[in-house]
């Protein structure tokens, strides 16, 4: 249980690149690396984390970056350490891919209601939130954001974490914000049956594409493309193992019992442990079709 509300930290906030900015999470659980642009003539901030008093933190490390500059917002997927800050950003003009936008009408209000369940600490920041959709959006692939002397491309990448995931790459810079689609030593989420594991491996095959220099995850530290070759080689492996497991005709149950722990200690040092069966009940439904 989260007792006490997880805020996004103040004054720690690194430059990756010319004109580029993480907001760290520090590995605070729900608080997520929230990225912050600043070009010539307008500022663009990925990522909100949860609720307005986190929203508003992040507002303000915008504004003490970026000044009086036109504010942009964007946002990597619908979750709410992710995109439940949006009502913090008032003057903003918010822009995200449609299938992400339709994902939040459709979940959110569910979503308010089980991150909740998930401790008091999280009910408070959750509390009073409104669900707020883009001024803007597109339908993809791509739309680019000309900040002034730094472009900002808008991917949409889903379905993979979520129905409508979206990265945001700086291609002279790059540098790739890549939501939860990869995190540092964190297993990853399979929260519904939109997160859909042979997919989230070809994703990451496309991230990989794109070349980046530094991947800023959705959590944990920033890194380089190691953070998603080693993401890629965990779901290989859960996609090779509940293959076989599979084959040999196990229930679903069975290749839990079996593979769990297996992955457990693969991923010593991991979080999010709890995962790993969504990880493994994803593949097997794909084999399952
Ligand atoms: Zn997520």
């Amino acid at each position: 249980m989260i007792e006490s509300p997880p805020l996004v930290p103040t004054g720690v906030t690194q430059q990756v690149a010319e004109r580029v900015h993480v907001i760290p999470d520090q590995r605070v659980e729900f608080v997520p690396n929230a990225g912050i642009v600043v070009g010539d003539r307008a500022t663009l901030v990925i990522d909100t984390a949860m609720g307005r008093r986190n929203g508003e933190r992040i507002r303000e490390e915008a504004r003490r970056l970026g000044g009086e500059r036109k504010l942009l917002l964007t946002t990597t997927h619908f979750h709410p350490e992710h995109a439940f800050g949006v009502q913090a950003f008032g003057e903003a003009t918010y822009v995200c891919n449609a299938a992400q936008a339709r994902e939040l009408a459709d979940k959110g209000a569910e979503y308010i209601e089980m991150f909740s369940g998930f401790g008091p600490g999280l009910a408070e920041l959750l509390a009073g939130v409104e669900l707020v959709a883009p001024d803007i959006t597109f339908s993809g692939p791509s739309a680019e954001l000309d900040l002034g002397g730094i472009v900002a491309q808008l991917l949409e990448v889903g379905p993979a974490h979520t129905r409508g995931d979206q990265v945001v790459f700086l291609p002279a810079e790059k540098v790739l914000f890549a939501g939860d689609l990869v995190e540092d030593r964190f297993l990853p989420i399979f929260p519904d049956a939109d997160a859909i594991g042979p997919r989230w491996l070809e994703v990451l095959d496309q991230l990989q594409k794109l070349g980046p220099a530094i991947v800023v995850g959705g959590h944990g530290e920033v890194g380089d493309q190691g953070l998603i070759e080693a993401l890629r080689d965990y779901l290989t492996t859960v996609r090779d193992r509940v293959g076989a497991l599979h084959a040999e005709g196990l229930a679903l149950e069975e290749i839990e019992q079996r593979l769990e722990p297996e992955l457990s200690e693969r991923q010593t040092g991991w979080d999010n442990q709890m995962w790993i069966k969504s990880a493994i009940g994803s593949f097997y439904a794909a084999l399952s079709g």
